[in-house]
C-alpha cells in the first residue's frame, strides 16, 4: 500500500471542492487498513475515512492528516445474513439484492456512496432508515487497535444519527451484517411513492420490490441533481424536529406549515417547505455556489466554488431560517477542516 503526500481532495468528493490531504491512501484490505492507522499514530496525525465523499465538505485548507479511502469489498451470504465490504457502493448493493429478492432495500435507491458510510448517518428516505436493515456493523476501533462486531442497539442510531458520529474517528467500518429478508412487504406509504403508484393501488395490482427501486429510482432523477454532472452533497440540512408546541405557535403565523410525527410529543417539519415558502430562498446565488431550483435543501456548485462559499450560503440560510421561525437548523454534511 502506498501513502502519498498532497493529494488533492476534490475529486473524491461529489461536491468537488476542497484542500489537500497531507498524507493519502486507499485500503483494499485489513491488513492495509491496520498498517495506515499505526503509520498515522506513529506520526500522531488525524484520521479522515471516506467512501465516496458524498456527505463531506472538505475545506478549502484541506485536511491536515491522514486520509483513508476504504475500498474494501466483497458480498457474502450465510443463511440470513449478507456481510457486505465497506467499500462497496451503496447502490450497485441495493440493486443486486433487489434481483435476487431480498426485502427493505427498495426505498433506499439512487444514494449515492459506500456500504460503509450508511451507518455513519444511518441513510433514510421515503420512508425506510437503514437502521432497520442492519443486524451488526463490524468495525476496526482504532483506541484499542482491535475488531469490533457493534449490533444494532450499540450503534445507538437516530435521525442522520448514530454512534459513529459521537464518537467521530474511533471507529472505521470495514463491514456491514445486514439482515437478509426474503419475506416481507414493500412500503409505499411516502406520499411521492403513493402517487406514483395511484394506479395500481386503485386496481389493487401485484407491487414488487423491482418495482419500487424504479418508482424510486425515477423520483430521484426529477428530484434531485445528478451528482455526477453537478457539485453537491444532497440535502445540505437536517430536517428540525420541534415540540407540538412549538409547532402549534408556528401554525399561527404559517397555518399551512406541514409536519410529521415524532416520538415524544415532537414532530419534524420539512426544512425545504420553510426555505421555499417562508424564507422565499430557491435559486439563491453566493459566488459560484447556488439554492438548487428544484429542492431548496440542496446547494450546488459551480466550478470555482470554494468550500468558504458553500459555509457562507449555508451560513445565511441558517440565519433566515432562524429569523422567519426562531429553529436552529442543523447541517446534514459534515464539515472537514
Ligand atoms: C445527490 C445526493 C443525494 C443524497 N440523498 C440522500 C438521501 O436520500 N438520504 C441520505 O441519508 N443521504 C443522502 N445523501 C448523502 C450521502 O449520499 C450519504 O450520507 C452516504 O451514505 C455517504 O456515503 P459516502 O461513502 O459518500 O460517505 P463520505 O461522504 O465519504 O463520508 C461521510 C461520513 O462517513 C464517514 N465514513 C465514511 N466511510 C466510513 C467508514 N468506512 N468507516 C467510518 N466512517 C466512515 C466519513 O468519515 C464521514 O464522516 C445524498 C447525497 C447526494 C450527493
Amino acid at each position: 500500500m502506498s501513502i502519498q503526500k498532497q493529494v488533492s481532495l476534490a475529486p473524491y468528493t461529489t461536491f468537488k471542492i476542497g484542500g489537500n490531504a497531507h498524507f493519502f491512501c486507499a485500503v483494499a484490505s485489513k491488513e492495509e487498513l491496520i498498517e495506515a492507522v499505526q503509520f498515522a499514530k506513529q506520526k500522531t496525525l488525524p484520521i479522515l475515512v471516506i467512501g465516496g465523499g458524498s456527505n463531506i465538505l472538505i475545506s478549502d485548507k484541506g485536511f491536515d492528516g491522514l486520509v483513508i479511502k476504504m475500498n474494501i469489498k466483497g458480498i457474502i451470504q450465510k443463511d440470513n445474513i449478507l456481510s457486505v465490504g465497506a467499500g462497496e457502493v451503496w447502490d450497485d448493493l441495493v440493486a443486486y439484492v433487489v434481483s435476487t429478492g431480498l426485502y427493505g432495500f427498495e426505498n433506499l435507491s439512487s444514494i449515492p456512496g459506500t456500504v460503509g458510510a450508511t451507518p455513519v448517518q444511518n441513510i433514510g428516505a421515503y420512508g425506510t432508515e437503514v437502521c432497520q436493515l442492519i443486524k451488526s456493523v463490524h468495525a476496526f476501533d482504532t483506541t484499542t487497535m482491535s475488531y469490533v462486531d457493534l449490533s444494532q442497539d450499540v450503534c445507538a442510531f437516530g435521525y442522520r444519527d448514530s454512534l459513529f458520529k459521537h464518537q467521530k474517528g474511533r471507529y472505521i467500518i470495514i463491514g456491514v451484517n445486514f439482515i437478509a429478508n426474503k419475506n416481507g412487504s414493500i412500503n409505499i406509504e411516502y406520499k411521492d411513492l403513493k402517487e406514483y403508484f395511484k394506479k395500481e393501488i386503485e386496481n389493487k395490482s401485484v407491487i414488487t420490490i423491482s418495482n419500487v427501486r424504479n418508482a424510486v429510482v425515477s423520483i430521484r432523477a426529477e428530484k434531485l441533481p445528478d451528482w455526477r454532472k453537478w457539485g453537491t452533497a444532497g440535502s445540505f440540512f437536517k430536517n428540525p424536529i420541534i415540540s407540538n408546541g412549538a409547532y402549534n405557535e408556528l401554525k399561527k403565523t404559517y397555518p399551512d406549515i406541514p409536519c410529521f410525527a415524532e416520538p415524544n410529543n415532537n414532530v419534524k417539519i420539512p426544512l425545504g417547505w420553510i426555505l421555499d415558502k417562508v424564507c422565499n430562498i430557491k435559486g439563491l446565488k453566493h459566488g459560484h455556489v447556488r439554492v438548487y431550483e428544484k429542492q431548496a435543501l440542496v446547494l450546488i456548485s459551480e466550478p470555482g466554488a470554494t468550500a468558504q462559499e458553500v459555509a457562507e450560503l449555508a451560513r445565511m440560510l441558517m440565519d433566515f431560517v432562524k429569523e422567519k421561525t426562531g429553529i436552529d437548523i442543523e447541517g446534514e454534511v459534515e464539515w472537514v477542516n
